[in-house]
């Protein structure tokens, strides 16, 4: 499986994962962190295949995935969360199911080490869809199976130097230089029925109360068994204004698109000016991984427990 291109497209997956997209950039990133990122990315995907050979649902499959990822510090998502312009970690997560398109989402929790597991229960224990803040995380502190953690929890020094960094020059990024981003996966179970779910701390120095696309059912992420299922990781205002993760699925819809001819005229067209990209399944094992950032740290695992890793990208 070759995904070493910015249009990568390949067969068979079952599993597609993402660590963020940026200014990524192989003389900035030394050989250790460069082993930790595929070391992170490979233990994620480790996790969902041995979900999957056990029959495990296409949304368990993700949401278990996109756990590991939060729980590296790694990547900008729970534990690793960038820091808003208050100094603080504010996630925002969002989960999809494609058989039936039933979603859940939240947006600025600030005590949620999990926030993709609550967007699980938004989708499965709610009539909601989308929930913020102090509603989150009150239904948060109701249940057993999500755990509260405060701020220090997700402190790191890398963060916190990041944001002294934004703050000078007054900026707000996907994290300094754009390194370190999002995550994401989008699945096919057994049945190949689809799901996808991503989850972020967002931007360094974000306006506290700011929302990115990740949490945004149609923009960040999207699941629909008929199409396809997508995680996208970028300028989240860009994929908002471009409805990136539907407007995917709506050319395969109307236009009869392929997966990978969609997903890459969204991201290496529509997108413009956005940077960013997106990972992209449909139930027939294709996959793309498409990117018009330097690199996006990104995997994927083929039904025969294949993997492979990849950081940048050359057209
Ligand atoms: N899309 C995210 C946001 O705008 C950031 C990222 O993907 O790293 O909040």
């Amino acid at each position: 499986m070759n995904i070493s291109r910015n249009d990568s497209v390949v067969q068979d997956a079952i599993l597609v994962i993402h660590g963020g997209a940026g200014t990524i950039l192989e003389e900035n990133l030394t050989p250790e962190r460069e082993a930790l990122c595929h070391a992170g990315l490979r233990a994620a995907l480790e996790r969902g295949y041995e979900l999957w050979k056990g029959g495990a649902d296409a949304l368990t499959i993700v949401e278990q995935t996109v756990r590991v990822l939060e729980d590296d510090p790694i990547f900008n998502a729970g534990r690793g969360a960038v820091l808003n312009d208050q100094g603080i970690a504010e996630l925002d997560a969002s989960i999809m199911r494609g058989i039936d398109r039933m979603a859940g989402a939240i947006t600025g929790v600030t005590t949620i080490k999990n926030p993709i597991s609550l967007a699980r229960v938004v989708l499965e224990k709610t009539p909601f869809v989308f929930l913020s803040g102090l509603g989150a995380e009150e239904l948060a502190a109701t249940l057993d199976e999500i755990e509260q953690v405060g701020q220090e929890y997700f402190f790191t020094q890398e963060r916190w130097n990041q944001l002294q960094a934004q703050r000078k020059t007054n900026s707000v990024s996907l994290s300094e230089d754009n390194k370190f981003g999002t995550v994401g996966a989008v699945a096919r179970c057994k049945e190949n029925h689809l799901a996808a779910a991503t989850s972020t701390g967002g931007m360094t120095n974000k306006r506290h109360g700011r929302i990115g696309d990740s949490p945004v059912i149609g923009a960040g992420t999207w699941a629909e068994d008929a199409t396809c299922a997508i995680s996208a990781t970028g300028h989240g205002e860009f994929f908002i204004r471009a409805a990136v993760a539907h407007e995917i699925s709506a050319r395969m819809r109307h236009a009869r698109e392929s997966l990978g001819v969609a997903a890459n005229a969204v991201i290496h067209g529509e997108l413009e000016a956005g940077t960013g990209g997106v990972i992209a399944l449909a139930a027939s094992g294709e996959a793309a991984l498409p990117f018009n950032t330097a690199g996006m740290y990104r995997g994927v695992i083929a039904a025969d427990g294949t993997i492979a890793t990849a950081i940048y990208g050359r057209r």
